[in-house]
């Protein structure tokens, strides 16, 4: 196990397109697990591999959160539909194949740490991939998990959230941050934790 290093925009390598993978090697099995071992320690919901500089189409994703006092799995504010789906989930060359419906939620993203804004998504997707094992697979979902999935592909294709924002809106954020930089975060990590990173 290790942790990956995760680039932040303006990093330009965050803007490369992936590749597909030909044959999920053990080697790239074990990339997987760091990714998320990655992305709980940074408390982020979804990463994309483009974040932690590897060109490849992989994505890992767990939208649930854990109820504070039990510590248990919260099932409540889920869908049926993502309940449905057994996560954490690991996804190689993920394909949207069908989508409908249209829905917003205020993302966030540990390549743009402390900035959230409010993005418009398809509801509902169908989605195909290959799994840990290297086997297809296909299932339908909506809620946070479609919301994260959609995100983690657009990093895939170099793409990042505050590229779909307004012109003016994603034109500010991101001068601000080119002038700026991004706030001391081991302060904002304690202010933030209702916020979610994709
Ligand atoms: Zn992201």
């Amino acid at each position: 196990m290790a942790l990956l290093e995760i680039l932040k925009f303006p990093d330009p390598r965050l803007r490369r397109k992936c590749l597909s993978v030909e044959k999920v090697t053990p080697e790239l099995q074990q990339f997987a697990q760091d990714m998320l071992e990655t992305m709980y320690s940074f408390r982020g919901i979804g990463l994309a591999a483009a974040q932690v500089n590897r060109l490849v189409r992989l994505l890992v994703v767990d939208t649930r959160s854990k109820d504070p006092e039990s510590d248990r799995y919260r099932l409540d504010d889920m869908t049926d539909l993502e309940r449905a789906i057994e996560q954490p989930l690991i996804l190689f060359n993920p394909v949207i194949v069908k989508k409908e419906g249209k829905t917003t939620f205020d993302e966030g993203c540990l390549s743009v740490p402390s900035y959230y804004e409010t993005v418009e998504r398809f509801n509902w997707i169908q989605v195909e991939a290959l799994n840990l094992q290297g086997e297809r697979i296909q299932f339908e979902t909506d809620g946070l998990l479609a919301i994260c999935i959609q995100h983690e592909i657009d990093h895939l294709d170099g793409k990042l959230f505050i590229d779909r924002l307004s012109p003016i809106k994603s034109a500010r954020i991101k001068s601000k941050i080119r002038k700026h930089g991004y706030p001391d975060l081991t302060k904002l990590a304690k202010q933030e934790k209702e916020d979610v990173s994709l």
